[in-house]
């Protein structure tokens, strides 16, 4: 059963293609620079003895229509999949699905006129997640394919969290409240947090914190989102590699008052010159645990920083949910800086949170718990995995709409 995953983003195409009877990866790839003089192709194969076959191929790429023949072809040179036939389905990342989607949802003409309808909420991202969607249903019109949504798992979310304190008209007019993003990895690792604990999903209570380059936490009540540190956009919230979080919105007025900047650049500066990169001039968070090590202030200071909020959110949820069962780190920096674990997690002991040091410098692929014997909150790290989400989802979906035709 074969199931192609596929991110389309304004100038790449990142793609998976798995075997969801064993949910193999068969090959991964990612095609960069679309539109420009070279774009530039990486490809991984699964060999027969099991390791992946890299390849790496340049060509000029002018428009997303070629560059999925291109990735067409490469599939079929690398003995992964013949033609498209042979795919159970597509599944396509899609960044926004506003209050429209709750779920993931076969892709049909009336879909994507609603997904185009949520454009000016996610000018960056949709547009692209729709150009990934046109082409490939060109180029396989017989196959199912299904839009996933970032912001669909936070859909649960209640109106007194997702509401801000606004004129009302701004809402039902302009649609102005929290989405959330991030909501597959969340939903992903809070299943494999419930497979671990051996607990049903809807039992649990739990605290998901992915760490990337982007970064948000989520209060999970019974199994669905309740809560979410990213808004209407991925801006707000914990302090990320280049974007701010949480800051006075009255601080955007100032800015424009005191330095001239204009709307765009002082978004732009809030997005890709603030967070990590704004207080110490680097976004890496390995860089960043580098510098600190060898006594830089700006990175110690960002880390301190960085952590100090993530623990600032969990008190918060700890409070929003009574009762938490488990903390779960994830994305790059959960799942590898320990130390940025430790330091998000000191002083919680009065939430029953605790890490154990020596268990929190495990390094392993496997699921794995670092919380102390004292600790009443499990903490747990689990490797996300939004792709092989992307498409358990989308194989839920097509048997699910087979099912409700027979
Ligand atoms: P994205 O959000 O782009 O998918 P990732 O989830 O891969 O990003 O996370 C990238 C971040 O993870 C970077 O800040 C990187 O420095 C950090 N990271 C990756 N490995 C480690 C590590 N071993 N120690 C500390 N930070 C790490």
């Amino acid at each position: 059963m074969k199931v192609l995953v596929i991110n389309s983003g304004s100038s790449s195409i990142k793609y998976q293609l798995f075997d969801m009877t064993d949910q193999t990866v068969l090959a991964s790839g990612l095609l960069e620079q679309i539109g420009e003089a070279e774009s530039r192709l990486t490809h991984q194969t699964r060999s027969l003895r099991g390791g992946m076959e890299k390849i790496t191929q340049t060509a000029t790429i002018a428009a997303h229509q070629q560059g999925f023949q291109l990735i067409g072809n490469v599939l079929r040179d690398s003995g992964a999949m013949q033609d498209t036939s042979e795919l159970f389905g597509i599944g396509h990342r899609v960044v926004h699905g506003g209050e429209a989607f709750r779920r993931p949802t076969l892709i049909s003409k009336d879909v994507i006129s609603t997904i185009r309808q949520l454009n000016p909420l996610a000018p960056l991202h949709n547009p692209a997640n729709l150009l990934g969607i046109e082409v490939a249903l060109k180029q396989a019109p017989q196959v199912p394919q299904v839009a996933v949504f970032d912001t669909a798992f936070h859909q649960s979310i209640p109106a007194h969290a997702f509401r801000y304190a606004i004129p009302k008209e701004l809402y039902e007019r302009y649609h102005i409240r929290r989405y959330g993003f991030h909501g597959t990895s969340h939903h992903y690792v809070a299943k494999q947090a419930a497979i671990h604990l051996k607990r049903p999903m809807d039992s649990l209570n739990l605290i998901t914190l992915h760490l990337g380059n982007g970064a948000s936490i989520t209060a999970i009540e019974n199994g669905s989102s309740v809560d979410t540190s990213m808004g209407m956009t991925p801006l707000e919230g914990l302090i990320m590699g280049t974007r701010s979080g949480d800051i006075d919105p009255a601080i955007v007025f100032y800015l424009g008052r005191e330095t001239g900047k204009s709307r765009e650049e002082v978004e732009a500066l809030l997005n890709k010159a603030s967070g990590l990169k704004g207080i110490c001039g680097a976004n890496d968070m390995r860089e960043i645990m580098q510098r600190a090590e060898a006594g830089d202030e700006p990175a110690k200071l960002a880390i301190d920083m960085y952590c100090y909020r993530i623990k600032k959110y969990i008190g918060a949820y700890g409070a929003v949910l009574g009762r938490v069962d488990a903390l779960v780190f994830t994305g790059g920096i959960g799942e590898n800086a320990a130390d940025i674990r430790a330091g998000a997690c000191r002083k919680l002991a009065l939430l029953g949170i605790e890490v154990d040091q020596t268990k929190n410098n495990t390094v392993s692929n496997e699921i794995f718990e670092i919380q102390s014997n004292n600790s009443s909150v499990k903490i747990l790290v689990v490797r996300t995995n939004e792709e092989l989400e992307i498409a358990t989802q989308t194989v839920e979906c097509i048997l699910a709409m087979a099912r409700a035709r027979a």
